[in-house]
């Protein structure tokens, strides 16, 4: 008699993101796809595929194309479909069941989903109630709990905040366990904070990378780990061998062939973050809607405020959709038009919610 285990048999697949708003503010994708000369030459180099192929196991063009763009060692990088991949795979080998991971909350939620998949036994250090991270609490949570391995984002998705690399070098000097640095993000911060120029002299850092964000490729699926021989050697040895099909690493390969269209269109979207939030900022002036608009490092911008479901709700009526954090919203930047429409909208709402408490 076959028995489901009761770890999987509790398990229900995610509920696909369905999302029919006319504004889509919530996934941290680009706003823009990309350009039409960059589709083709993806065309002309996806027209050259040798179909009945297997693809090559270690994604060389594509690492090297990465490599190129970020200034690292070829050797140290190994792709995957998706940091979201890479995340599985390192958090199911190089973790035993029971073994101990600590995550720092609030964070991306990935890190803490594999963990529970993967039987592991879950620390979640929490953050400062101004998502500030005492790094001294991390580091002892970590010793006192013999951690095997710390996950955490830079800059931080959902917080928007960025640790300073000297602080992440002193975490991973400080323990013995392996540090995960998911570096999403990191596109839209400072490249001199992450910790790319350092996995050859810190054996127990992987850092992880992703062409999802900054630069545009979400559909595609390719992310990066990044860490020192021995890690990434590894980490080629327990992935699966065909984990990045030769569409996906023909696509990734014609990308990294513009980089400074790459950096242009990063730039571009910072600057529509900072418009963004200086036009929240200036709208709380005016209104009184959030508590805070926080600083932002990522290409999401986060406010404060209690009233975070009602705010999201009456969004949704008008077909914007952000993301609820329930004390705070995360508001991903979009076109210039559509946070306008934003801006506009939540002004709405704010004398709707002042109306309706002043009755
Ligand atoms: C969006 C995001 C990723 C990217 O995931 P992919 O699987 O590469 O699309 C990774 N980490 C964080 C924190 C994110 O927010």
């Amino acid at each position: 008699m076959y028995k489901l285990k009761e770890r999987l048999a509790k398990l229900n697949p995610p509920v696909p993101p369905q999302n029919h708003c006319r504004i889509r503010l919530d996934a941290n994708e680009s706003y823009k796809n990309l350009p039409d000369y960059m589709i083709e030459d993806i065309q002309r180099m996806v027209g050259e595929i040798e179909f009945n192929r297997y693809p090559d196991p270690f994604s060389t063009e594509l690492c090297k194309g990465f490599a190129d763009y970020y200034g690292v060692d070829p050797e140290c990088v190994v792709a995957g479909a998706g940091s979201d991949e890479l995340i599985s795979i390192i958090n199911a080998n190089f973790l035993d069941p029971g073994e101990k991971l600590v995550v720092i909350s609030p964070d991306f939620a990935m890190y803490q989903f594999y963990g529970e998949l993967n039987e592991q036994d879950i620390i979640a250090v929490p953050k400062n109630p101004d998502f500030t991270v005492d790094m001294d609490k991390v580091i002892k949570a970590a010793r006192e709990n013999n951690a095997d391995m710390i996950c955490f984002s830079n800059p931080c998705n959902p917080t928007s905040l960025g640790l300073d690399k000297s602080e992440v070098i002193r975490l991973a000097k400080s323990v013995d366990a392996l540090v995960v640095v998911d570096e999403a993000y990191m596109d839209f911060w400072d490249e001199s904070q992450s910790m790319l120029d350092q996995v050859k002299t810190l054996n127990n850092v992987i850092v992880l990378r992703t062409c999802s964000k900054a630069l545009g490729l979400a559909a595609v699926r390719i992310g990066f780990a990044v860490a020192n021989e021995t890690l990434a050697r590894v980490l080629k040895a327990v992935k699966p061998a065909f984990n990045m099909n030769t569409v996906a690493q023909t696509i990734g390969t014609a990308l990294f062939r513009f980089p400074d269209h790459l950096h242009a269109n990063t730039m571009e979207i910072i600057e529509e973050r900072d418009r963004l939030k200086a036009d929240l900022i200036g709208l709380n002036d005016q209104v009184g809607l959030f508590d805070e608009v926080l600083d932002s490092k990522n290409n999401f911008v986060v406010a404060l405020t209690p009233k975070a479901d009602l705010i999201c709700e009456k969004l949704k009526e008008r077909s914007i959709s952000v993301s609820n954090h329930h004390s705070f919203i995360r508001i991903t930047v979009g076109r210039d038009w559509e946070n306008r429409e934003l801006t506009d909208a939540l002004a709405e709402i704010a004398r709707e919610i002042q109306s309706e408490t002043a009755e």
